[in-house]
């Protein structure tokens, strides 16, 4: 018999195999060496990254640093300062606990750790055997460099993406951390080019400036809740803003990063009224939950986490974050954009600053209160109206009337959950390897969903039901792609936004165009329909449907202030 004896792995090999699941990529390295400098309460902390961290990657921190015994100490796997019973593991406080990052990094690369608590300083580097210590520079802090990841482990290596990929997503973890932890300094090169500095003076809104731009940071509204379980803070981006991609939805739970799906999901429905489909808000939430309520222990990487009131949070958040959005004025005003408006040079003897703060804090009517008297049409495009309030708008004629159909059409199609056989045949050709993907599970999934699909000839499928909505909003068979896209890309059906879709597509088909002349009576009973929407000021794809000066913008840009 062959049979091989069981042996305890070598803490070389166990550290290895640890590293697997703890270091993915150079991104990772960053993300523990990070939580480190933040765990030894840094206030500045500094990241250098080369070659998208494949030969060489540097954290230096201002932390607590370590004594001779810590840091000989700290290489070895489950050892570690921040949590010593299993009370603590249920009260965590760091973001370290696991005691696995420096063992697994230095298991997979070429590590040199230099710290000191502030008398003297030591550099340790790990050898196969063992280490080597030799005294070095006594300032308080510590400096780990980390080169040639995966030097040792070809398959790993193999597995990174390109560059751009491995470099973006290091750029996104620092970017995560300066968000959080706005009371901490961040210095961030990559390839000795400063990406960015952030002040580390505690306004999240200042970090915001720094990473996104002065542009972005004006169109963020703060956000507040303070509830017994939990307290939320951070910034809201304005619709306009929002992204293709999911990556600028930013949560923080305890200046953790996580991934908390069914939080990030309010907000994208609190957003859906101003955003075309398919489009994700940008915000920054800062959460922070009493510990207890908290399991962090959940994944290797720390990167999930449970929370017993996820559900409370979840409501708060959307309720809180519906009635702020519906609360902000979305109309874009001109005076916001006086600094670079033409207006400015009409500014510049003023103090200019003080100009632009004063203006946007002008008295501008919500909706609630909004009415509008239509004068005239222009181009046979914008209606122009006025309020009550001397300020003046102009009103995309055909935008407006998008928004208008838009809530007409989902009134009507909302749960109408009705399936029909389609008179006329469609059939939905699909290439070789589609077909060899429409699995059973794929039809069941459409099925639910209402939409029945039978084999017809080699290349093609025949609609035999479809949801009855779908016939008057949309060519059905479009309409089946888009599902099979979603079930194909993005691994869930969601036929809500794909309604949405439907009915935003269908609305603008329908609505008035440029240069249809209307009559006054007309132009005027489309912005009172307008107005009576829930969502008045953007259209369904999102573009604003009126701009508005208010009388002080008005009188500053006729320079009539003071009369
Ligand atoms: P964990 O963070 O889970 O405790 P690590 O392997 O990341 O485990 O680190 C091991 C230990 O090394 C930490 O508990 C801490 O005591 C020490 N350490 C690591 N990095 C630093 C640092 N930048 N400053 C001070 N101490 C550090
Ligand atoms: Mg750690």
């Amino acid at each position: 018999m062959n049979m091989k004896s069981i042996e305890i792995l070598s803490s070389k090999l166990s550290n290895m195999i640890a590293a697997g699941e703890v270091i993915e990529r150079p991104s990772s390295v960053i993300k523990e060496l990070v939580e480190n400098s933040l765990d030894a309460k840094s206030t500045r902390i500094e990241i250098h990254v080369r070659d998208a961290g494949r030969t060489y990657m540097e954290v230096i921190d201002n932390g607590e640093g370590m004594s001779k015994e810590n840091l000989e100490l700290s290489i070895l796997r489950h050892a570690t300062s921040k949590i010593k019973d299993e009370q603590d593991l249920f009260r965590i406080k760091t973001l370290g606990f696991r005691g696995e990052a420096l063992p697994s990094i230095a298991s997979v690369s070429l590590l040199m750790i230099a710290s000191s608590t502030g008398d003297v300083g030591y550099t340790l580097t790990p050898t196969d055997h063992g280490h080597q210590l030799v005294p070095s520079s006594a300032r308080k802090g510590t400096q780990i460099i980390v080169k040639d990841l995966f030097y040792n482990t070809p398959a790993r290596l193999k597995y990174l993406k390109n560059d751009y990929i491995e470099a973006s997503q290091c750029i996104e973890v620092v970017t995560k951390f300066a968000l959080a932890y706005p009371n901490v300094a961040f210095h961030f090169t990559l390839d000795e080019k400063v990406i960015f500095t952030t002040s580390g003076q505690g306004e999240l809104l200042a970090v915001i400036q720094t990473i996104f731009g002065f542009d972005v940071a004006t169109k963020m509204e703060p956000i507040m809740i303070d509830h017994p379980d939990f307290k939320v803070k951070g910034y809201l981006g304005l619709p306009e803003l929002a992204k293709s991609h999911r990556y600028h939805m930013y949560t923080f739970v305890n200046g953790r990063m996580v991934y908390m799906p069914k939080i990030n999901q309010a907000l994208v429905e609190a957003y859906q009224p101003y955003l075309p489909p398919v489009r994700f808000p940008f915000f920054v939430l800062d959460l922070s939950i009493e510990p207890s309520l908290l399991d962090v222990n959940v994944h290797p990487a720390k990167r999930e986490i449970r929370f017993s009131k996820e559900e409370v949070l979840k409501t708060i958040l959307f309720t809180e974050v519906s009635q702020l959005l519906n609360n902000t004025n979305l109309t874009p005003m001109i005076t916001k954009d006086l600094s670079t408006f033409q207006g400015a040079t009409m500014l510049s003897e003023s103090n200019h600053t003080d100009d632009v703060e004063q203006l946007s804090l002008e008295f501008s009517p919500l909706h609630d209160a909004l009415s509008l008297t239509v004068v005239g049409q222009l181009q046979a495009l914008y209606i122009a109206a006025s309020d009550h309030y001397g300020g003046i708008y102009l009103i995309d004629q055909h935008a407006a009337h998008e928004r208008v159909n838009y809530e007409k059409n989902l009134m009507s199609v909302k749960q109408n959950r009705h399936k029909i056989e389609p008179l006329t045949p469609f059939l939905l050709k699909v290439s070789p390897s589609l077909k060899k993907r429409m699995t059973e599970e794929v039809l069941q999934q459409l099925e639910q969903v209402g939409v029945t699909i039978i084999p017809f000839g080699p290349d093609s499928y025949k609609l035999e039901t479809i949801p009855l909505w779908v016939l008057d909003k949309q060519d059905p068979v479009f309409y089946v792609e888009h599902l099979l896209e979603q079930i194909f890309e993005q691994n869930k059906l969601d036929e809500d936004t794909l309604r949405l879709y439907a009915i935003a597509s269908k609305s603008c088909k329908t609505s008035i165009k440029a240069n249809d002349y209307l009559s006054l009576p007309e132009m005027q009973q489309l912005v009172d329909d307008l107005l009576k929407c829930d969502h008045p000021y953007t259209c369904p794809h999102g573009r604003p449907t009126m701009i508005q000066w208010s009388k002080a913008s008005l009188e500053k840009l006729f320079n009539r202030s003071g009369f």
